[in-house]
């Protein structure tokens, strides 16, 4: 890799990776093993005891896995990152890290619907309460802290509507609380946007749809920012007190700009174990190669694709981000200027009933439950992904029953089209 400062192409095919120096593989190979010999009784006892970095077992640490860390952090700005199994296993390693029971967060009420469901169902289960708020109005946050809160959290582009949020005027927000401002970045992706550079402390991902991007392997990360003082307010004692499970370390003041994702690491992987696996590791990292050339690709696609179901005359309405008549747009030609995402939702005229026969006549795109794919994706939200929120907590989140959400893939333009004409045209 070059010495200069390297752009966001070159670290995402090179970040992190280097030819293997016992082989000399230059792809990063799959570790494929659960542990790793230790030098002599006392290196053992150095990584046991966090006074070295290194390879101990897979549940906590693996070379594969290594390489996708660096990798990310490096195209999100960050100082270190955190792989996982899913998004969903970084989101829980984050509160983990931040809450104790009788806390609460500050959350966006637009969000994937799964982490509607984490934070309002499971989390209860952890003692952790959910406050939500309205992503286009900052002020609905701050009202709602209290001395038991403990952090915010947003989606750069909100799922399913794909709306960008006002990063920097929630970041405000967090920041004259003192709390972490925690941003999912799953459908914006880095090439898209970075949110630590608009004020965010912490970023997490699902891997599972635009940076594997194949649509074949569960992955989630935690970038660590490095910025946050978790020391300030007393409030975060994972990573400002002495902790039992290391002989008295004190997270924060040992290990400094890098605490957070260490503690994701060493407290809430180590005792929770949700780990990814090395193949699944490898597979994102291959797919990450490409980010910049599939974003792209995306962006183009669902725009072209906006503006034609635009002017068909069953479609009630496009929310795409992406036209210059959407009133997403002068945010989303702020924080994403190369492109609005793949991602976005319309209605048709004939409701739930056309929304469901729509999706049933189209050929090429496939019906199914993701995001993030090289192929064409189609949900009707309100009966699956978000079927278990009431009818107002659905048009809340941008579900309501009329909505078809379309994830763009990058096959060519002419027969993503063509698959949707001829399912209107059997309505
Ligand atoms: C899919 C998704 C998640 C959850 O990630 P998994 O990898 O499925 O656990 C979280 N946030 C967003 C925006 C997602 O699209």
């Amino acid at each position: 890799m070059p010495t200069h400062n390297p752009g966001f192409a070159t670290l995402a095919v090179h970040a992190g990776a280097q030819p293997d120096p016992t082989t000399g593989a230059r792809a990063t190979p799959i570790y494929q093993t659960t542990s790793f010999v230790f030098e002599n009784a006392d290196h053992a006892a150095a990584l046991f005891g966090l006074q070295q970095f290194g390879n101990i077992y897979t549940r906590i640490m693996n070379p594969t896995q290594a390489v996708l860390e660096e990798r990310v952090a490096a195209l999100e700005g960050g100082t270190a990152a955190l792989a996982v199994a899913s998004g969903h296993a970084a989101q829980m390693l984050i509160f983990h890290t931040i809450m104790q029971p009788g806390d609460n967060f500050v959350a966006a009420r637009k969000l994937y619907g799964g982490s509607i469901n984490q934070f309002g169902h499971a989390f209860k289960n952890f003692g952790w309460e959910v406050r939500w708020a309205d992503p286009a109005d900052p002020a609905s946050f701050e009202s709602q802290i209290d001395e038991r809160t403990k952090g915010i959290f947003i989606e750069s582009l909100a799922n399913p509507g794909g709306t960008f949020v006002d990063i920097a005027a929630i970041a405000e927000v967090s920041q004259r609380h003192g709390l972490p401002l925690i941003v999912d970045n799953t459908m914006a992706s880095p090439y898209l946007l970075r949110p630590l550079e608009h004020g965010a402390d912490i970023v997490v991902h699902s891997l599972t749809k635009f940076l594997g991007g194949h649509g074949n392997s569960m992955g989630g990360m935690i970038v660590d920012g490095g910025t946050f003082d978790w020391s300030a307010s007393g409030k975060y004692p994972m990573l400002s007190e002495p902790r039992p499970e290391y002989a008295g370390v004190e997270l924060h003041k040992t290990f400094g700009n890098i605490a957070f994702a260490i503690a994701c690491r060493v407290l809430g992987l180590r005792d929770l174990g949700p780990a990814i696996s090395p193949f699944n590791a490898f597979m994102i990292q291959t797919g990450i190669e490409t980010l910049p050339l599939r974003m792209q690709r995306h962006c183009d696609n669902a725009l072209a694709v906006a503006k034609w179901l635009k002017d068909q005359e069953k479609v009630a309405w496009v929310s795409y981000s992406g036209l210059e008549d959407d009133p997403n747009h002068a945010l989303q030609q702020r924080y994403s200027p190369k492109g609005a995402g793949a991602v976005f939702t319309f209605g048709l005229k004939g409701g739930y009933e056309a929304g469901k026969a729509f999706v049933e006549g189209l050929q090429m795109f496939s019906h199914l439950a993701n995001i993030g794919d090289t192929r064409s994706l189609v949900i009707h939200p309100a009966s699956t992904t978000h079927r278990q929120l009431s009818e107002e907590q659905q048009v809340a989140a941008g579900a309501g029953p009329d909505v078809v959400r379309l994830s763009i893939g990058i096959e060519d333009e002419a027969d993503i089209i063509a698959d949707l004409a001829q399912s209107l045209a059997k309505l």
